[in-house]
């Protein structure tokens, strides 16, 4: 690999284990050390009606460790039955979901947050071993888990309707929020605590019950959520998960008639492919997909702020995130001060053991990823791109990756990367820099780094992207936001607000007296 010489720090200064998602934060949360489980891990079956389903005859798959290879749990692979079973479940339980109270079901989404709590070191554990997160990104999960299931029990107050004119003497006219039934929920592999809890959350907290179809790599993830649900409360029925391949039953599930609406998390190629299944049906979808996110660099930019949101951004959890600011567009009046510190800190970024709390990279989740990664830098080298840090890997790590000299025409720049690789490009003026970051196929979260509100402002009308954030990094996550992208990056938001109207449907009722 190509190693440039690296020029000194430019009186860039930043503290490396700070920028990080600082683990230390939530000690409060966690005890400072989870160690490995050592128990062989039993079967996982089918969650369905609140108990386990399926016979130790069935198929299995065994979800693997991406840092060593061993197998850290096994679990049935389900068929077209086993999703059949999960709907009629489901279905079943739809009416007497839809007839808890708010109260009933604000006491179970707490109490599932409490539980959340108490079991964190479960939790981080499992997000360790199952999907390589190092322990600050688990962390950071937990606690993003447990404010959304607090959050979504708000929305159980929320649920309210209107009142309306009429054009008809004495007549009232009434709009009711209804839950839609049963929910199919997808999610992807890299934050299934996350996506799993919000997904199930939004669901219940809206009266509806649920089928989750979790990704292959997290079956003991989502099996333990499912269990920490069931303890909190929640009905018979209204929550359940079948596990398999998403290529197998996907369609199965998404295609079931009594299957009222999709929420699905992951890439767009397999989106896409739910969205046409659900648009031919005529059933609702929303879509959380990737993106090619970039993070722009003014010249009245705090450069070490921009530093530190682009570490942040492009790094974390080896930058296997939605969000991740994969692409990096500085004014060339900053540029070189800008590579020169970026560089110096993405070099220092620890590989050391993912359960230390400065780690900031760990395994990519499998080999196919690495071969990809390792085909796109092959690619964008061979075209003239220069690798400034990184490029070597220690197993299934790739070293923090910072690359310049890149064009249009090599992959990387407009793939998702899914890996620690950054791009770095300079642009001459803000104009150059939106259209920059504009050519993108689909932008799922931008930053904008300037000491001009009126041009950071420019960038939210400008920029095709439904999330920005001024002078910070693309990576933000809040229950309450409307939360999603457009095009190759979603359809449709998740959120508290927007949830109300995705998980629920309108019922106009009008009352006249006799
Ligand atoms: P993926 O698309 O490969 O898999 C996602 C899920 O789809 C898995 O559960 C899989 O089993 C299932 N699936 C596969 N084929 C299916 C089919 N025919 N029908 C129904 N389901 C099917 O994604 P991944 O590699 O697990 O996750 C990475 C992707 O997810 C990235 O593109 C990332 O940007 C995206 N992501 C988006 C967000 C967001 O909020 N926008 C969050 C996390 C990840």
């Amino acid at each position: 690999m190509l190693l440039q010489a690296l020029p000194p720090l430019a009186n860039v200064p930043i503290e490396i284990p700070l920028l990080l998602i600082d683990a230390r934060r939530f000690a409060p949360f966690l005890s400072s050390r989870t160690e490995s489980s050592t128990v062989k891990p039993s079967l996982i079956r089918h969650w369905i009606d609140a108990k386990p389903h399926g016979t130790e005859s069935g198929r299995r798959f065994q979800s693997v460790n991406p840092e060593d290879g061993t197998v850290v749990a096994e679990a049935l692979r389900g068929g077209a039955d086993d999703v059949d079973k999960a709907v009629d479940a489901a279905h079943r339980a739809a009416e007497p979901m839809a007839q808890t109270t708010p109260s009933e079901r604000e006491t179970i989404l707490l109490q599932a947050a409490a539980l959340l709590q108490r079991d964190a070191d479960e939790f981080c554990d499992l997000l360790i071993r199952e999907i390589g997160s190092p322990i600050g990104k688990a962390k950071m999960e937990i606690e993003i888990a447990t404010r959304l299931l607090k959050a979504n029990a708000g929305i159980t107050r929320r649920l309210t309707g209107r009142t309306y004119p009429s054009d008809i003497q004495g007549r009232w006219s009434l709009g009711f929020r209804r839950p839609i039934g049963v929910v199919a929920g997808i999610t992807p592999f890299n934050v299934p605590l996350i996506k799993g809890v919000k997904q199930a959350s939004t669901s219940l907290a809206t009266g509806n019950t649920f089928v989750w179809l979790p990704s292959e790599h997290t079956p003991a993830i989502a099996d333990r959520t499912a269990r920490l649900f069931h303890e909190a409360g929640v009905p018979p029925g209204a929550m359940n998960v079948v596990f398999g391949d998403g290529s197998e039953i996907g369609d199965h599930l998404v295609s079931d008639a009594r299957v009222a609406a999709v929420t699905f998390t992951g890439s767009e190629r397999v989106g896409r492919h739910v969205q046409s299944i659900c648009g031919a049906e005529g059933k609702r979808v929303t879509l959380e997909l990737g993106g090619k996110n970039p993070l722009v660099v003014l010249s009245d930019a705090d450069l070490p702020t921009a530093i530190q949101a682009a570490i942040r951004g492009g790094f974390i959890y080896q930058g296997q995130i939605c969000m991740a600011s994969s692409r990096i567009i500085v004014a060339r009046s900053v540029y070189q001060a800008f590579l020169d510190g970026f560089v110096a800190a993405a070099s220092g970024l620890s590989l050391g053991p993912l359960r230390e709390p400065t780690t900031m990279i760990g395994p990519l989740i499998d080999s196919q990823t690495c071969d990809r990664i390792r085909e796109r830098l092959r690619q964008a080298v061979e075209r003239g791109a220069k690798i400034c840090c990184g490029g070597q890997w220690s197993g299934n790590r790739l070293h923090p990756t910072v690359i310049i000299d890149v064009d249009e025409d090599m992959l990387l720049l407009r793939e998702e990367i899914f890996g620690p690789v950054v791009t770095v490009e300079g642009a001459n003026d803000v104009d150059h820099a939106i259209n920059l970051a504009a050519s993108a196929p689909g932008i799922l979260s931008a930053a904008v780094h300037t000491a001009s509100l009126a041009t950071a402002m420019e960038f939210a009308q400008r920029l095709p992207t439904a999330m920005l954030h001024i002078n910070d990094s693309t990576l933000q996550q809040e229950p309450e936001v409307p939360f999603g992208g457009d095009g190759a990056s979603g359809f449709g938001r998740e959120g508290m607000e927007t949830a109300l109207d995705d998980f629920t449907r309108w019922q106009w009722v009008t009352m006249r007296g006799v």
